[in-house]
Protein backbone atom coordinates (compact mmCIF):
# COMPACT_ATOMS: atom_id res chain seq x y z
CA UNK A 1 0.00 0.00 0.00
CA UNK A 2 2.82 2.74 1.16
CA UNK A 3 4.90 1.38 -2.09
CA UNK A 4 1.40 1.92 -4.26
CA UNK A 5 1.08 5.45 -3.04
CA UNK A 6 4.54 6.31 -3.72
CA UNK A 7 4.08 5.13 -7.04
CA UNK A 8 0.84 7.46 -7.03
CA UNK A 9 2.54 10.31 -6.17
CA UNK A 10 5.63 9.78 -8.62
CA UNK A 11 3.22 9.16 -11.53
CA UNK A 12 1.48 12.44 -10.47
CA UNK A 13 4.93 14.41 -10.20
CA UNK A 14 6.23 12.65 -13.39
CA UNK A 15 3.08 13.34 -15.48
CA UNK A 16 3.26 17.00 -14.22
CA UNK A 17 -0.43 17.26 -15.33
CA UNK A 18 -2.31 19.72 -13.00
CA UNK A 19 -5.57 20.24 -15.74
CA UNK A 20 -7.88 23.42 -13.72
CA UNK A 21 -11.57 23.53 -14.30
CA UNK A 22 -12.22 26.79 -15.40
CA UNK A 23 -15.63 28.84 -14.81
CA UNK A 24 -17.91 27.18 -12.71
CA UNK A 25 -21.49 26.33 -14.99
CA UNK A 26 -24.15 26.01 -11.77
CA UNK A 27 -24.77 23.96 -9.43
CA UNK A 28 -25.91 20.53 -8.33
CA UNK A 29 -27.28 19.03 -5.54
CA UNK A 30 -26.98 15.83 -3.79
CA UNK A 31 -29.00 14.19 -1.11
CA UNK A 32 -27.87 11.82 1.39
CA UNK A 33 -29.47 10.51 4.34
CA UNK A 34 -31.93 13.74 5.01
CA UNK A 35 -29.11 16.14 3.98
CA UNK A 36 -28.52 18.25 0.85
CA UNK A 37 -25.63 19.90 -0.36
CA UNK A 38 -25.43 21.81 -3.84
CA UNK A 39 -22.07 21.31 -5.46
CA UNK A 40 -20.32 23.82 -7.96
CA UNK A 41 -20.59 22.24 -11.62
CA UNK A 42 -17.52 22.35 -14.01
CA UNK A 43 -19.29 21.84 -17.44
CA UNK A 44 -19.14 17.66 -16.92
CA UNK A 45 -17.43 17.63 -13.74
CA UNK A 46 -18.73 18.57 -10.62
CA UNK A 47 -16.68 19.53 -7.37
CA UNK A 48 -16.13 16.50 -5.15
CA UNK A 49 -15.14 18.47 -1.46
CA UNK A 50 -19.09 19.35 -0.87
CA UNK A 51 -19.86 15.68 -1.34
CA UNK A 52 -17.30 14.37 0.80
CA UNK A 53 -18.13 16.69 3.71
CA UNK A 54 -22.05 15.27 3.03
CA UNK A 55 -21.10 12.17 4.14
CA UNK A 56 -19.24 12.77 6.81
CA UNK A 57 -15.27 11.67 5.15
CA UNK A 58 -12.06 13.38 6.04
CA UNK A 59 -10.83 14.61 2.85
CA UNK A 60 -7.28 15.99 2.78
CA UNK A 61 -5.05 17.28 -0.47
CA UNK A 62 -1.33 16.53 0.05
CA UNK A 63 0.96 19.04 -1.73
CA UNK A 64 4.03 16.90 -1.27
CA UNK A 65 2.75 14.25 -2.57
CA UNK A 66 -0.07 15.43 -5.14
CA UNK A 67 -3.06 13.05 -4.10
CA UNK A 68 -6.04 13.51 -2.35
CA UNK A 69 -6.99 11.34 0.70
CA UNK A 70 -10.28 10.69 1.37
CA UNK A 71 -11.08 8.68 4.40
CA UNK A 72 -14.20 7.41 5.75
CA UNK A 73 -14.61 4.18 8.73
CA UNK A 74 -12.03 2.14 7.67
CA UNK A 75 -11.28 3.20 4.00
CA UNK A 76 -9.45 5.07 2.48
CA UNK A 77 -9.22 6.53 -0.90
CA UNK A 78 -6.50 8.33 -3.08
CA UNK A 79 -6.82 9.88 -6.17
CA UNK A 80 -4.42 13.21 -7.96
CA UNK A 81 -5.83 15.53 -10.58
CA UNK A 82 -4.84 14.59 -14.20
CA UNK A 83 -4.69 10.94 -13.02
CA UNK A 84 -7.12 8.48 -13.90
CA UNK A 85 -5.42 5.98 -11.49
CA UNK A 86 -6.87 5.58 -8.18
CA UNK A 87 -5.73 3.61 -4.87
CA UNK A 88 -8.65 2.36 -2.85
CA UNK A 89 -8.18 0.29 0.27
CA UNK A 90 -4.72 0.08 -1.22
CA UNK A 91 -6.02 -1.47 -4.62
CA UNK A 92 -5.51 0.14 -7.75
CA UNK A 93 -8.42 0.89 -10.49
CA UNK A 94 -8.51 3.18 -13.92
CA UNK A 95 -11.40 5.45 -13.89
CA UNK A 96 -12.26 6.42 -17.84
CA UNK A 97 -11.49 10.20 -17.18
CA UNK A 98 -9.14 11.78 -14.75
CA UNK A 99 -10.40 14.26 -11.75
CA UNK A 100 -9.14 17.94 -12.19
CA UNK A 101 -8.05 20.84 -9.72
CA UNK A 102 -10.69 23.06 -9.32
CA UNK A 103 -11.78 26.31 -7.18
CA UNK A 104 -12.60 24.24 -4.56
CA UNK A 105 -10.31 21.09 -4.46
CA UNK A 106 -11.04 18.72 -6.79
CA UNK A 107 -13.96 17.79 -9.40
CA UNK A 108 -14.53 14.79 -11.29
CA UNK A 109 -17.39 13.63 -13.52
CA UNK A 110 -20.36 11.95 -11.72
CA UNK A 111 -19.25 8.59 -13.26
CA UNK A 112 -15.70 8.99 -11.77
CA UNK A 113 -17.18 9.63 -8.37
CA UNK A 114 -19.66 6.87 -8.69
CA UNK A 115 -17.91 4.64 -9.60
CA UNK A 116 -14.08 5.02 -8.57
CA UNK A 117 -14.89 7.40 -4.96
CA UNK A 118 -18.39 6.34 -3.45
CA UNK A 119 -18.39 2.72 -4.85
CA UNK A 120 -15.24 1.52 -2.49
CA UNK A 121 -15.91 3.40 0.15
CA UNK A 122 -19.85 1.27 0.26
CA UNK A 123 -21.92 3.68 -1.33
CA UNK A 124 -24.16 3.88 -4.44
CA UNK A 125 -25.03 7.39 -6.73
CA UNK A 126 -28.17 7.59 -8.21
CA UNK A 127 -29.48 10.28 -10.31
CA UNK A 128 -33.11 11.70 -9.51
CA UNK A 129 -35.14 14.72 -10.80
CA UNK A 130 -33.15 17.19 -9.04
CA UNK A 131 -29.81 15.71 -9.10
CA UNK A 132 -28.23 12.74 -7.54
CA UNK A 133 -29.22 10.80 -4.45
CA UNK A 134 -26.25 8.85 -2.43
CA UNK A 135 -27.20 5.39 -1.21
CA UNK A 136 -25.52 3.08 1.27
CA UNK A 137 -24.54 -0.81 -0.54
CA UNK A 138 -24.61 -1.33 -4.77
CA UNK A 139 -27.04 -3.15 -6.39
CA UNK A 140 -28.13 -6.85 -7.06
CA UNK A 141 -26.91 -7.74 -10.45
CA UNK A 142 -27.32 -9.46 -14.23
CA UNK A 143 -25.65 -11.86 -15.57
CA UNK A 144 -22.18 -11.03 -16.40
CA UNK A 145 -19.91 -12.30 -18.96
CA UNK A 146 -16.68 -12.56 -18.35
CA UNK A 147 -13.51 -13.86 -20.62
CA UNK A 148 -10.72 -15.45 -18.67
CA UNK A 149 -6.90 -15.39 -20.01
CA UNK A 150 -3.70 -16.97 -18.45
CA UNK A 151 -0.30 -16.24 -19.19
CA UNK A 152 2.98 -18.26 -17.38
CA UNK A 153 5.96 -16.18 -16.81
CA UNK A 154 9.16 -17.99 -14.67
CA UNK A 155 7.92 -17.73 -11.49
CA UNK A 156 4.26 -16.30 -11.94
CA UNK A 157 1.13 -16.82 -13.52
CA UNK A 158 -1.26 -13.44 -14.58
CA UNK A 159 -4.39 -14.59 -15.16
CA UNK A 160 -6.91 -11.38 -16.36
CA UNK A 161 -10.61 -11.86 -16.05
CA UNK A 162 -12.36 -9.40 -18.80
CA UNK A 163 -15.84 -7.90 -18.02
CA UNK A 164 -18.84 -7.49 -20.63
CA UNK A 165 -19.26 -4.39 -18.87
CA UNK A 166 -17.78 -2.43 -15.85
CA UNK A 167 -18.75 -3.92 -12.20
CA UNK A 168 -16.45 -3.52 -8.66
CA UNK A 169 -14.43 -6.41 -8.27
CA UNK A 170 -13.64 -8.27 -5.14
CA UNK A 171 -10.75 -11.10 -4.69
CA UNK A 172 -10.29 -13.23 -1.42
CA UNK A 173 -8.23 -16.00 -0.59
CA UNK A 174 -10.94 -18.30 1.09
CA UNK A 175 -8.53 -21.11 1.58
CA UNK A 176 -5.16 -21.97 0.51
CA UNK A 177 -5.28 -22.73 -3.26
CA UNK A 178 -8.77 -21.41 -3.54
CA UNK A 179 -10.00 -17.77 -4.39
CA UNK A 180 -13.29 -16.43 -4.76
CA UNK A 181 -13.70 -13.38 -6.91
CA UNK A 182 -17.31 -11.69 -6.69
CA UNK A 183 -18.35 -8.82 -8.78
CA UNK A 184 -20.83 -6.30 -7.39
CA UNK A 185 -24.48 -5.68 -9.05
CA UNK A 186 -23.16 -9.19 -11.28
CA UNK A 187 -23.33 -12.44 -11.39
CA UNK A 188 -20.56 -13.75 -13.70
CA UNK A 189 -20.81 -16.46 -15.98
CA UNK A 190 -17.44 -17.54 -18.18
CA UNK A 191 -17.57 -17.17 -21.57
CA UNK A 192 -17.63 -20.34 -23.52
CA UNK A 193 -14.69 -19.85 -25.61
CA UNK A 194 -12.67 -19.67 -22.19
CA UNK A 195 -9.50 -22.21 -22.47
CA UNK A 196 -7.23 -21.70 -19.49
CA UNK A 197 -3.71 -23.01 -19.96
CA UNK A 198 -1.82 -22.26 -16.67
CA UNK A 199 0.40 -25.11 -15.24
CA UNK A 200 -0.36 -22.81 -12.02
CA UNK A 201 -4.07 -22.95 -12.42
CA UNK A 202 -6.21 -26.20 -11.58
CA UNK A 203 -9.52 -25.06 -12.48
CA UNK A 204 -12.06 -21.73 -12.61
CA UNK A 205 -15.79 -22.09 -12.39
CA UNK A 206 -19.24 -20.48 -11.81
CA UNK A 207 -20.67 -20.58 -8.41
CA UNK A 208 -24.07 -18.95 -6.89
CA UNK A 209 -22.41 -15.64 -6.35
CA UNK A 210 -19.18 -15.20 -8.07
CA UNK A 211 -16.28 -16.99 -9.73
CA UNK A 212 -13.97 -19.93 -8.03
CA UNK A 213 -10.73 -20.10 -8.99
CA UNK A 214 -8.51 -23.52 -8.04
CA UNK A 215 -5.00 -23.43 -7.98
CA UNK A 216 -1.87 -25.78 -8.11
CA UNK A 217 -0.28 -27.13 -4.88
CA UNK A 218 1.95 -24.31 -3.17
CA UNK A 219 0.62 -21.70 -5.37
CA UNK A 220 -1.47 -18.20 -4.28
CA UNK A 221 -3.29 -15.35 -4.88
CA UNK A 222 -0.28 -12.92 -4.97
CA UNK A 223 -1.80 -9.69 -5.96
CA UNK A 224 -4.72 -8.42 -7.56
CA UNK A 225 -5.75 -5.06 -9.38
CA UNK A 226 -9.07 -3.76 -11.61
CA UNK A 227 -8.77 -1.89 -15.01
CA UNK A 228 -11.44 0.20 -17.20
CA UNK A 229 -11.57 0.37 -21.02
CA UNK A 230 -12.20 -2.78 -21.42
CA UNK A 231 -13.06 -3.40 -17.57
CA UNK A 232 -10.81 -6.64 -16.02
CA UNK A 233 -9.49 -7.75 -12.96
CA UNK A 234 -6.30 -8.90 -12.76
CA UNK A 235 -4.52 -11.57 -10.81
CA UNK A 236 -1.12 -12.41 -10.14
CA UNK A 237 -0.43 -16.35 -8.74
CA UNK A 238 2.77 -17.74 -7.76
CA UNK A 239 4.61 -19.46 -4.94
CA UNK A 240 2.48 -18.55 -1.70
CA UNK A 241 6.10 -18.41 0.20
CA UNK A 242 8.39 -15.37 -0.37
CA UNK A 243 10.33 -16.97 -3.31
CA UNK A 244 13.92 -17.15 -2.23
CA UNK A 245 16.07 -14.10 -4.01
CA UNK A 246 19.19 -15.15 -2.15
CA UNK A 247 18.88 -18.30 -1.28
CA UNK A 248 20.95 -21.42 -3.37
CA UNK A 249 18.51 -22.67 -6.04
CA UNK A 250 18.20 -24.24 -8.82
CA UNK A 251 19.54 -22.52 -12.16
CA UNK A 252 16.66 -21.83 -14.39
CA UNK A 253 19.24 -20.77 -17.05
CA UNK A 254 18.67 -22.08 -20.19
CA UNK A 255 15.59 -24.24 -19.23
CA UNK A 256 13.89 -25.19 -22.33
CA UNK A 257 10.47 -23.72 -23.33
CA UNK A 258 7.88 -24.38 -25.49
CA UNK A 259 10.08 -22.24 -28.04
CA UNK A 260 13.08 -23.75 -26.95
CA UNK A 261 15.79 -22.00 -25.18
CA UNK A 262 14.82 -19.08 -22.53
CA UNK A 263 16.99 -15.81 -24.64
CA UNK A 264 19.17 -13.19 -22.88
CA UNK A 265 17.63 -10.19 -24.57
CA UNK A 266 20.26 -7.21 -25.39
CA UNK A 267 18.28 -3.86 -26.16
CA UNK A 268 20.75 -1.34 -28.19
CA UNK A 269 19.60 1.48 -27.18
CA UNK A 270 17.77 4.12 -29.30
CA UNK A 271 17.36 4.01 -33.28
CA UNK A 272 16.08 5.42 -36.58
CA UNK A 273 14.84 8.81 -35.64
CA UNK A 274 15.90 8.20 -31.90
CA UNK A 275 19.68 9.09 -32.70
CA UNK A 276 20.39 9.35 -28.47
CA UNK A 277 23.96 11.26 -27.33
CA UNK A 278 25.53 12.40 -30.02
CA UNK A 279 29.22 13.11 -29.51
CA UNK A 280 31.31 16.11 -30.44
CA UNK A 281 33.24 13.79 -33.26
CA UNK A 282 29.76 13.05 -34.62
CA UNK A 283 29.40 9.65 -33.18
CA UNK A 284 25.67 8.37 -32.31
CA UNK A 285 24.83 6.99 -29.69
CA UNK A 286 22.03 4.32 -31.37
CA UNK A 287 25.01 2.91 -33.75
CA UNK A 288 27.34 2.38 -31.13
CA UNK A 289 24.86 0.62 -28.88
CA UNK A 290 24.10 -1.23 -31.69
CA UNK A 291 27.31 -2.34 -32.85
CA UNK A 292 28.18 -3.09 -28.90
CA UNK A 293 25.25 -5.49 -28.78
CA UNK A 294 25.84 -7.28 -32.03
CA UNK A 295 29.76 -8.08 -30.38
CA UNK A 296 27.91 -8.98 -26.93
CA UNK A 297 25.45 -11.29 -28.73
CA UNK A 298 28.40 -13.07 -30.62
CA UNK A 299 30.32 -13.56 -27.37
CA UNK A 300 27.41 -14.63 -25.44
CA UNK A 301 26.05 -17.31 -28.15
CA UNK A 302 29.77 -18.60 -27.52
CA UNK A 303 29.27 -19.24 -24.19
CA UNK A 304 26.48 -21.49 -25.01
CA UNK A 305 23.68 -18.74 -24.59
CA UNK A 306 20.54 -17.63 -26.83
CA UNK A 307 20.77 -14.29 -27.50
CA UNK A 308 17.41 -11.93 -28.75
CA UNK A 309 18.03 -8.54 -30.24
CA UNK A 310 15.28 -5.71 -29.59
CA UNK A 311 16.70 -4.44 -33.07
CA UNK A 312 19.04 -5.40 -35.45
CA UNK A 313 19.07 -2.39 -37.13
CA UNK A 314 18.93 1.26 -37.24
CA UNK A 315 15.16 0.88 -36.56
CA UNK A 316 12.96 3.04 -34.30
CA UNK A 317 11.39 1.23 -31.42
CA UNK A 318 9.07 2.06 -28.77
CA UNK A 319 10.33 1.20 -25.15
CA UNK A 320 7.48 -0.49 -23.75
CA UNK A 321 8.00 -2.52 -26.97
CA UNK A 322 11.72 -3.50 -26.05
CA UNK A 323 10.66 -5.46 -22.57
CA UNK A 324 7.52 -6.39 -24.29
CA UNK A 325 9.64 -8.55 -26.48
CA UNK A 326 11.86 -9.75 -23.37
CA UNK A 327 8.31 -10.60 -21.35
CA UNK A 328 7.11 -12.79 -24.59
CA UNK A 329 10.67 -14.77 -25.04
CA UNK A 330 10.06 -15.35 -21.19
CA UNK A 331 13.58 -14.04 -21.30
CA UNK A 332 16.68 -14.95 -18.62
CA UNK A 333 17.89 -11.32 -18.83
CA UNK A 334 17.01 -7.92 -20.31
CA UNK A 335 19.94 -5.81 -20.61
CA UNK A 336 19.98 -2.41 -22.14
CA UNK A 337 22.63 -0.67 -23.52
CA UNK A 338 23.24 3.27 -23.56
CA UNK A 339 25.82 5.70 -23.72
CA UNK A 340 26.26 8.82 -21.51
CA UNK A 341 26.38 12.43 -21.89
CA UNK A 342 27.57 15.07 -19.12
CA UNK A 343 27.94 18.54 -19.25
CA UNK A 344 30.96 18.24 -17.64
CA UNK A 345 33.72 17.00 -21.09
CA UNK A 346 35.81 15.29 -18.33
CA UNK A 347 34.04 12.73 -16.70
CA UNK A 348 34.10 9.60 -17.56
CA UNK A 349 33.23 5.86 -17.32
CA UNK A 350 30.18 3.40 -17.17
CA UNK A 351 27.57 3.29 -15.45
CA UNK A 352 25.09 0.54 -14.35
CA UNK A 353 21.53 0.87 -13.26
CA UNK A 354 18.39 -0.99 -12.07
CA UNK A 355 14.79 -0.13 -11.85
CA UNK A 356 13.82 2.16 -8.88
CA UNK A 357 10.08 2.17 -7.98
CA UNK A 358 10.69 5.31 -5.64
CA UNK A 359 13.14 7.58 -6.78
CA UNK A 360 16.43 8.12 -8.15
CA UNK A 361 19.77 7.16 -5.92
CA UNK A 362 20.87 10.98 -6.45
CA UNK A 363 20.12 13.83 -8.63
CA UNK A 364 22.62 12.70 -11.49
CA UNK A 365 20.99 9.10 -11.75
CA UNK A 366 18.01 11.19 -11.91
CA UNK A 367 19.31 13.25 -15.14
CA UNK A 368 20.19 10.38 -16.52
CA UNK A 369 16.79 8.67 -16.14
CA UNK A 370 14.90 12.08 -17.82
CA UNK A 371 17.58 11.78 -20.24
CA UNK A 372 16.15 7.98 -21.32
CA UNK A 373 12.94 8.52 -20.96
CA UNK A 374 12.36 11.47 -23.25
CA UNK A 375 12.89 8.82 -25.95
CA UNK A 376 9.83 7.22 -25.16
CA UNK A 377 7.18 10.87 -25.16
CA UNK A 378 7.98 10.47 -29.35
CA UNK A 379 6.94 6.90 -29.44
CA UNK A 380 3.69 4.91 -28.14
CA UNK A 381 3.88 4.60 -24.33
CA UNK A 382 1.81 2.54 -21.97
CA UNK A 383 -1.21 3.67 -20.26
CA UNK A 384 -0.27 5.16 -16.67
CA UNK A 385 -1.86 2.00 -14.89
CA UNK A 386 0.13 0.14 -17.40
CA UNK A 387 3.37 1.98 -15.94
CA UNK A 388 2.47 1.14 -12.51
CA UNK A 389 1.68 -2.64 -12.92
CA UNK A 390 5.05 -3.24 -15.40
CA UNK A 391 6.53 -1.62 -11.81
CA UNK A 392 5.24 -3.79 -9.73
CA UNK A 393 6.48 -6.62 -12.12
CA UNK A 394 9.97 -5.36 -11.97
CA UNK A 395 9.33 -4.82 -7.88
CA UNK A 396 9.28 -8.81 -7.90
CA UNK A 397 12.64 -9.83 -9.43
CA UNK A 398 14.19 -6.06 -8.28
CA UNK A 399 17.14 -7.77 -5.69
CA UNK A 400 17.98 -9.88 -8.71
CA UNK A 401 18.20 -7.40 -10.96
CA UNK A 402 20.90 -5.87 -8.14
CA UNK A 403 22.45 -8.36 -8.64
CA UNK A 404 23.24 -8.47 -12.35
CA UNK A 405 23.67 -5.01 -11.93
CA UNK A 406 26.70 -5.49 -9.31
CA UNK A 407 27.83 -8.58 -11.52
CA UNK A 408 28.11 -6.57 -14.92
CA UNK A 409 29.58 -3.30 -13.17
CA UNK A 410 32.56 -5.35 -11.90
CA UNK A 411 33.39 -6.71 -15.01
CA UNK A 412 33.36 -3.40 -16.38
CA UNK A 413 35.31 -1.77 -13.48
CA UNK A 414 37.84 -4.42 -13.41
CA UNK A 415 38.49 -5.33 -17.05
CA UNK A 416 38.46 -2.05 -18.68
CA UNK A 417 39.93 -0.22 -15.64
CA UNK A 418 37.29 2.29 -15.79
CA UNK A 419 36.84 4.34 -12.76
CA UNK A 420 33.62 3.07 -10.56
CA UNK A 421 30.93 5.27 -11.74
CA UNK A 422 29.11 2.51 -9.50
CA UNK A 423 25.86 0.66 -9.67
CA UNK A 424 22.09 3.30 -8.99
CA UNK A 425 18.86 3.06 -8.93
CA UNK A 426 16.77 5.38 -11.14
CA UNK A 427 13.34 4.98 -12.71
CA UNK A 428 14.07 4.15 -16.20
CA UNK A 429 10.70 3.91 -18.09
CA UNK A 430 12.46 1.28 -20.47
CA UNK A 431 13.19 -1.23 -17.63
CA UNK A 432 9.95 -0.74 -16.05
CA UNK A 433 8.35 -3.18 -18.25
CA UNK A 434 10.63 -6.39 -17.75
CA UNK A 435 9.42 -9.38 -15.61
CA UNK A 436 12.92 -10.52 -15.21
CA UNK A 437 16.16 -9.51 -14.08
CA UNK A 438 16.75 -5.99 -16.07
CA UNK A 439 19.41 -3.77 -16.18
CA UNK A 440 20.66 -0.62 -18.47
CA UNK A 441 24.06 -0.03 -18.96
CA UNK A 442 25.63 3.39 -19.67
CA UNK A 443 28.94 1.96 -21.38
CA UNK A 444 30.83 5.39 -21.30
CA UNK A 445 30.13 9.13 -21.83
CA UNK A 446 30.00 10.64 -25.53
CA UNK A 447 30.67 14.02 -24.04
CA UNK A 448 34.22 13.30 -23.12
CA UNK A 449 36.45 13.17 -26.02
CA UNK A 450 38.79 11.15 -25.56
CA UNK A 451 36.35 8.27 -24.17
CA UNK A 452 34.12 9.01 -27.44
CA UNK A 453 37.30 8.24 -29.21
CA UNK A 454 37.65 4.71 -27.22
CA UNK A 455 33.99 3.94 -27.89
CA UNK A 456 34.34 4.37 -31.40
CA UNK A 457 37.22 1.95 -31.22
CA UNK A 458 35.93 -1.80 -32.59
CA UNK A 459 39.19 -3.44 -30.34
CA UNK A 460 37.46 -1.43 -27.55
CA UNK A 461 33.33 -2.07 -28.23
CA UNK A 462 34.97 -5.90 -28.42
CA UNK A 463 36.17 -5.00 -24.39
CA UNK A 464 33.23 -3.65 -24.01
CA UNK A 465 31.26 -6.72 -25.37
CA UNK A 466 33.43 -9.27 -22.86
CA UNK A 467 33.08 -7.59 -19.78
CA UNK A 468 29.53 -7.05 -20.14
CA UNK A 469 29.08 -10.87 -21.08
CA UNK A 470 31.50 -11.50 -18.38
CA UNK A 471 29.22 -9.82 -16.08
CA UNK A 472 26.02 -11.53 -17.41
CA UNK A 473 26.88 -15.46 -17.71
CA UNK A 474 28.43 -14.72 -13.55
CA UNK A 475 25.21 -13.76 -12.51
CA UNK A 476 23.05 -16.28 -14.89
CA UNK A 477 25.62 -19.25 -13.38
CA UNK A 478 25.56 -18.42 -9.87
CA UNK A 479 22.74 -20.27 -8.82
CA UNK A 480 20.29 -17.61 -7.79
ZN1 LIG B 1 20.54 6.38 -24.18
Amino acid sequence: MKRLTIVLAVLAVLLGLRPVAAQTTGTVSFRYAGHVVRAPLFGSRVELVPVFALLGATAKFSPAMGTWGVQLDNHMIQFSPGLRVVLADGKLAEGREAPVASPGGIAASTDFLDSMILSPLGFHLERVADGFRITPGGRRGAPLTVRATAADFSTTTTLVLTMGRPAMAHVNETRPGSVTITMEDASPQLDRATVLRSRRIRGLEPTADGLELSLAPGIGLLSWHALSDPPRVILELGPKAAPPTSAPQAAPARRPTRKGVRPIVIDPGHGGKDSGAVSGSGLEEKNLTLAVARRLARVLRRMGFAVRLTREDDETRALTDRTALANRLDALAFVSLHANASRAASVRGAETYYMSLDSASDATAAAVAKLENAAGSTARSGSELDMILWDMAQAEVLNESAQLALSIQRRLNSLLNLPDRGVKQAPFVVLTGATMPAVLVEVGFLSNPKEARRLADSAYQDQLAGALATGIAEFLRSGR
